[in-house]
């Protein structure tokens, strides 16, 4: 009956998919080929999709037009993609100053968008409809390496708190009839903890996916009484934070299933994500292109930890190419022994954020970066919990008085009004020892300075 309802379902939605002429599954059929060709000829396939996008967004994107003109020769005569790395960076800074330039005149279906990514400065861009269907085949793609369908009953541990908010009756609807169950992992206690998992054991989830910490959570709580909570999933995906060996280990004990980790950011998603063989996770070639820098831009051999830069390979109206997306790691020259000819990425290190604990709640750390969204006079940001019950909020602004009132007002909204909050203008926020920012910071919990 399940797997019936799940098929219906599939099809119903790529038919949806068709009249609407999203072309999704369209994607994902032609990446599905792609992953397992011989790596030359992925790599052509690569660069075609590059000349394409550099050729768009030259001609239509005032700000590329200006900053690609003196390598107008280089993008014609281009024969690999390595010579991608001889093009500027594209930095945070960029987006929060230029965004508007930044978007193709030709650009139709857009909509904007706003983070908090990893680094604490918020900023602002467009996703168009080539960047969604890339990005919904690549899911798809992703999705088929861990047997599991679109449709299939999934059970979500997120913080979002403006998606939760912004769903509509329809969407709502459309989750139920798309099996979907989440739990707001921005405020968990152990009595909604035990009320989401005593669902789940009805739900039965086929997929699960959540922050790494918020599925350790969840598995700590299941292993504390693992007879009461049988919950057994095909897979798990953790995303959007570091996933800890020890993380890793508890949720797959406490739901008996494989976890994955994946690699995505609002700014560009599905970025690179582990098969079932978990060496390393493969850049999702098709559509990513994912290089490690060193700070003048200069590409750096397999195997040395740099910055992440990703270029976008659809031929999107908002052209991330080269986008300092605000995480470190490493490339792998190794191959997977799944066969699959998307390279590996060793590892990813940043999206660093401690759990604030005030008001007898624990608040994941993107509940503030989600906080500062649509804020663009906030250049960046860092909570610091300093007591049990006080919280310093450290902000860089270039204009003279900003107004803060927002700061405050959200926090209370979640915390209550007997929590202290502290806003300190400050001129930079000091990084970590590898040059990462750290956007929460518990001085009551932290060992030492450095994470990962
Ligand atoms: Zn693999």
């Amino acid at each position: 009956m399940s797997q019936l309802y799940t098929d219906i379902f599939s099809l119903y939605r790529q038919t949806r998919a068709a009249m609407k002429g999203v072309k999704d599954w369209e994607r994902f059929q032609v990446f599905a080929r792609e992953q397992w060709l011989p790596p030359e000829e992925l790599e052509q396939i690569r660069l075609e999709r590059l000349k394409r996008l550099l050729t768009r967004a030259s001609t239509f994107s005032p700000f590329y037009k200006e900053r690609l003109a003196p390598h107008k020769q280089r993008i014609e005569h281009m024969t690999t993609l390595d010579e991608l790395s001889a093009l500027p960076l594209l930095t945070r800074d960029d987006l929060q100053q230029h965004a508007e330039s930044i978007l193709c005149e030709d650009a139709t279906d857009v909509q904007p968008d706003a983070s908090g990514g990893s680094t604490g400065n918020p900023v602002n861009f467009y996703h168009s409809r080539e960047y969604r269907e890339f990005g919904g085949g690549l899911h798809l793609l992703f999705l088929s390496w861990l047997g599991v369908r679109s449709g299939d009953p999934t059970a979500v541990f997120w913080g979002a708190d403006r998606d939760f908010k912004d769903y509509s009756r329809r969407e709502r609807l459309m989750q139920r009839l798309a099996r979907v169950k989440l739990l707001n992992s921005f405020d968990i206690d152990d009595s909604t903890m035990d009320a989401f998992l005593d669902e789940l054991v009805a739900f039965q989830p086929v997929y699960i996916y959540g922050y790494a910490s918020s599925l350790h959570q969840a598995a700590t709580r299941i292993l504390t009484d693992p007879e009461r909570w049988p919950i057994r999933p095909l897979a798990i995906r953790s995303s959007a934070e570091m996933l800890y060996p020890h993380q890793r280990e508890a949720i797959e004990q406490a739901f008996k299933a494989p976890v994955v980790n994946f690699y995505g950011s609002r700014e560009i998603n599905n970025l690179a994500a582990e098969c079932p063989h978990r060496q390393g996770l493969h850049v999702m070639a098709s559509g990513r292109v994912i290089e490690i820098v060193d700070q003048s831009g200069t590409a750096l051999p397999s195997g040395e930890t740099g910055y992440i830069a990703v270029t976008d390979l659809s031929e999107t109206a908002f052209p991330f190419i080269r986008y300092l997306i605000g995480d470190m790691g490493s490339l792998s020259e190794e191959p997977c022994t799944c066969g699959r000819a998307y390279p590996l990425l060793r590892k990813v290190v940043g999206r660093s954020s401690d759990i604030i604990t005030v008001g007898g709640k624990q608040i994941h750390g993107e509940f503030f970066t989600h906080l500062f969204y649509g804020h663009p006079e906030i250049k960046q940001f860092q909570v610091v919990q300093v007591a049990a019950d006080r919280l310093i909020v450290k902000i860089v602004s270039d204009r003279e008085n900003p107004d803060l009132t927002f700061v405050t007002r959200g926090i209370h909204a979640r915390t209550g009004e007997d929590v202290a909050v502290a806003i300190e203008r400050v001129d930079a926020i000091e990084t970590t020892a590898s040059g990462k920012y750290r956007f929460t910071v518990n001085r009551m919990t932290t060992r030492s300075g450095e994470h990962s």
